[in-house]
């Protein structure tokens, strides 16, 4: 439980988060201790954020290094950190070149961007830009101008023109709003927040090809789903198709606040030149390191092997949960990004999880996500399932 003197001190932060009542303290796997010492099954990541869980010997080793030497340059100077990341990061990115951010909406931000200046640079005046219903990009101004979700977006209104909404999975939706105006496609290749909603294969080819047809950037927000998630280095490359830029974040730093856009060296040449952006911040030393140090360890110990195998057999039981109880109404996702629809109050049951000792959020649409650190074991799964169907049955 929280304690006064944390309640106090709460105060002082603008309050935009109903936080739960738990105070963490330390973390070792995928488990997390609050501080009475109570311990919990983490199926949340820090929101898909952990892939290697907690008190990594590996990365902290490396992180503790690179503190001890420099945290941050500026990019006005060269760090052996930022291009060894970057080589990492497009070798299993499949782009060629990145831009290191802070975070994953700045990511956004940077791709949006990114698709501007190949229009401007083309001289095409193109600047529309379809966004798809139901998705989440971030919370600046030009993340949530393409962010489908209305009670995100109408406080702040007006936000970016030219941007319209198509329905996800639907091709002909995205087909009735392509002018010829549209300078890039924006999607999720699996829609997180929105519910646990993954890009069927069609919709992930209809929309390469009306990009290809008509010069249109197709931009694939990789932020949650990426980084081994799905049981792939990155969601899109499940479907084979290619985006032109891709958002990257959350996972790729393991905690460490970074995040990257990256794209094809084809729309790099039309695209971002010296001088067209920037960021103080992004891709400092400390923030590399993690990313190299991440990338070495998925590497090495294959986890995005691992997470095909575990990830399937984290849906055969939640499958079985869904059968079994009538009030789940539907399973959804892919590897170890996985979602279940409820009858009841999603939010009263990860109250009741949290006392059984485990982590889970919600999802839009009254849906459980379950996003756990990617070194989740089948025995923790098991011991995952019985902790849900008592919070679940409760
Ligand atoms: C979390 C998320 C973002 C925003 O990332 P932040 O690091 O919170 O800024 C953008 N897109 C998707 C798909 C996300 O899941």
């Amino acid at each position: 439980m929280v304690n006064n003197q944390m309640k106090e001190a709460e105060k002082n932060l603008l309050h935009v988060y109903n936080r739960f009542p738990i105070a963490l303290d330390h973390g070792e796997g995928v488990y997390l201790y609050d501080m009475n010492g109570k311990k919990y099954l983490d199926f949340a990541a820090g929101i898909a954020v952990c892939g290697l869980g907690y008190s990594n010997q590996e990365l902290k080793d490396a992180l503790k290094a690179q503190i001890d030497k420099l945290c941050h340059t500026s990019n006005l100077y060269f760090h052996e950190s930022c291009g060894e990341a970057a080589k990492k990061l497009n070798q299993i990115s499949g782009m060629d070149r990145v831009f290191f951010t802070n975070s994953g909406t700045e990511a956004v931000e940077g791709a949006l961007k990114s698709a501007r200046k190949y229009a401007y640079t083309k001289q095409s005046g193109r600047y529309e830009i379809i966004a798809m219903e139901n998705s989440f990009h971030g919370r600046s101004v030009g993340a949530v101008s393409v962010t489908g979700t209305e009670q995100y977006r109408t406080p702040f209104e007006p936000l970016l023109p030219g941007v319209k909404f198509a329905e996800y999975n639907n091709l002909d939706s995205v087909k009735a709003l392509v002018s010829d105006k549209t300078c890039a496609v924006i999607l999720e290749p699996l829609q997180g927040e929105g519910g646990i909603y993954p890009a069927t294969q069609k919709f992930m080819e209809g929309i390469r090809a009306i990009c290809d047809k008509n010069d249109i950037l197709m931009i694939c927000d990789e932020i949650q789903c990426g980084m081994g998630r799905t049981g792939y280095p990155f969601a899109w490359q499940e479907y084979g198709v290619k985006p032109d830029i891709m958002t990257m974040a959350k996972a790729i730093g393991n905690g460490i606040p970074v995040g990257a856009f990256a794209m094809t060296e084809e729309v790099a040449e039309f695209s971002m030149k010296a001088g067209d952006h920037g960021s103080t911040y992004g891709g400092n030393p400390l923030a590399c390191t993690a990313v190299k140090t991440v990338i070495d360890i998925f590497e090495r110990e294959h986890i995005v092997d691992h997470v095909k195998e575990v990830g399937a057999y984290l849906e055969t039981r939640l499958n079985e949960l869904a059968e079994k109880y009538e009030f789940i109404t539907e399973r959804r996702g892919k590897g170890l990004i996985q979602g279940i629809e409820l009858e009841k109050p999603a939010g009263d049951v990860v109250k009741r999880a949290q006392e059984e000792g485990l982590l889970i959020i919600t999802a839009k649409g009254n849906t459980i996500r379950f996003v756990p650190p990617l070194i989740i074991t089948e025995e923790q799964i098991d011991e995952m399932i019985e902790k849900l169907e008592r919070a679940v049955t409760a």
